[in-house]
């Protein structure tokens, strides 16, 4: 805290993960050598650079870019780019330092590192946002490569955004490589890489149910958010039968009849936002729904809540109206967005909660298999990847389960941190002090 006084998400990733080891480290002390945990909130390597671009009017516009490669002990560095006016240092450190354990997590070989710019792609048109795609690229791509650094998409970067990506870095590089991921399907993307976050997440919610005899099948869910996570955490979430009750965006919620977002209002809401880039309030009065203006949904009555928008969406007083309403489960597709208040409280209340670093994982687990079909050189169908992406989540239940399980409660937060970090940590040690 002393050496990064302004950093507040980073501390309270820190300390959520730190805490929960606390009892696992004091009967692991091997762990503790080396200044292991030391290392491991700082980062390897930090790059910061200006990205200046010219918008449509003619001005100079100038951002400023970073990424953060956090850890490369068991592989190159893997995790997102987030375009969003609050991204700086702190938020990115954060997103790196979970990016680690949940990558620890997958089973498959991958560092943690997490980048992006204090861009604002909201209101930018498509020329502005490859501009500004290229700059960014122009000082990046020296530092990233196909074995050192995979980026993928985060908040602001979808599979647009990722396109103008890939094209700067191929002709700066002049080589076809997977250097990100998430990329269109007619240049090495996988199928089923930008359904497999929200996917993942409803696999996770409807493995935690099985443990209570339970499923996803007829539960009221609510959704936060309305970008790539929450969209296919309600297609599969209503695939397993459940009814959808709300999406939301930074201004408010809308709110479907009981019966639940058909597939219908589904569609109409990936038109609405990948391809007109609107608002939900739009989206309410074009399905004559009820909206909410700058409320949260952790009002509605629910059986499960899936936060899929941000760091710290869900306060303390949120989760206690979530479990005075009779919530079941809380699986996280953001990272982080439930504050240590909210998660203490869930806890306590022994409902079935998931951090997302164990119940988001399955995006960067389909990076990494998006990374293996682009070394082999072939794609696999969307059978395949859908098949490998439940087996994944399945296994990380389980590792959570193995790790977290006291007198018959699964702490999926410590089941989570104590087997990421265990694999991380080996590694670790294995490779000395470097
Ligand atoms: P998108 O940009 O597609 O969507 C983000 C959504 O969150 C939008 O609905 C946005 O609303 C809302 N949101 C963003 N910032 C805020 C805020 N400050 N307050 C309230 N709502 C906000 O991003 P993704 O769906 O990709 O990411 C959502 C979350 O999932 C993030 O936490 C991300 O780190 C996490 N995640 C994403 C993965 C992926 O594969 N994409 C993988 C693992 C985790 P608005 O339009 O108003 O900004």
């Amino acid at each position: 805290k002393q050496r990064d006084p302004n950093q507040p998400e980073f501390h309270q990733a820190v300390e959520e993960v730190f805490g929960s080891l606390q009892p696992f480290l004091a009967k692991n002390p091997k762990y503790m050598q080396q200044s292991l945990l030391e290392r491991l909130v700082e980062p390897e390597r930090v790059v910061m650079f200006r990205v200046s671009w010219v918008d449509d009017k003619g001005q100079v516009q100038v951002n400023r870019g970073y990424r953060v490669q956090m850890n490369s002990a068991i592989g190159p560095y893997k995790g997102g780019l987030r375009f969003h006016p609050t991204v700086n240092l702190g938020v990115l450190k954060f997103l790196a330092f979970e990016q680690v354990f949940k990558n620890g997590l997958t089973t498959l070989p991958m560092g943690g590192g997490k980048g992006g710019s204090d861009f604002d792609p909201k209101g930018k048109s498509d020329a502005e946002v490859m501009r500004f795609c290229q700059a960014f690229m122009s000082e990046l791509y020296r530092h990233i490569g196909a074995d050192t650094d995979v980026p993928a998409g985060d908040i602001g970067v979808g599979g647009r955004e990722i396109g103008f990506l890939f094209g700067q870095y191929k002709k700066l590089s002049n080589e076809f490589t997977s250097v990100l991921t998430g990329k269109g399907l007619t240049y090495g993307g996988s199928l089923i890489r930008p359904e497999a976050t929200g996917y993942g997440t409803v696999y996770f919610a409807d493995h935690m149910l099985k443990t209570k005899g339970d499923s996803m099948a007829h539960k009221r869910v609510t959704i936060s958010g309305s970008g790539n996570v929450a969209q296919y955490a309600a297609e599969k979430a209503i695939q397993l039968g459940a009814q959808v009750l709300t999406v939301s965006d930074s201004n408010g919620f809308v709110k479907f009849p009981d019966s639940g977002m058909t597939e219908a209002q589904l569609a109409a809401l990936i038109e609405l936002k990948e391809v007109r880039r609107e608002r939900i309030s739009v989206y309410a009065k074009e399905q004559g729904l009820e909206y909410f203006e700058g409320k949260r949904p952790w009002g509605v009555a629910c059986d499960v809540a899936l936060p899929c928008a941000t760091q710290n969406e869900l306060d303390e007083n949120d989760a206690k109206t979530l479990l005075a309403n009779g919530v079941k489960c809380v699986a996280e597709g953001a990272n982080m967005p439930s504050t240590l208040g909210a998660v203490e409280a869930f806890i306590n209340a022994k409902i079935l909660y998931a951090p997302g670093k164990a119940s988001n994982a399955g995006g960067v687990a389909t990076s990494g298999l998006e990374m293996s079909q682009n070394h082999m050189h072939l794609s696999w169908t969307r059978e395949e990847v859908d098949a490998r992406l439940f087996d994944i989540m399945q296994n990380i239940h389980e590792n959570c389960v193995e790790n977290g399980t006291e007198n018959g409660y699964t702490n999926y937060v410590n089941g989570a941190n104590i087997a990421g970090f265990k694999k991380v940590a080996e590694a670790m040690l294995a490779q000395g002090v470097v």
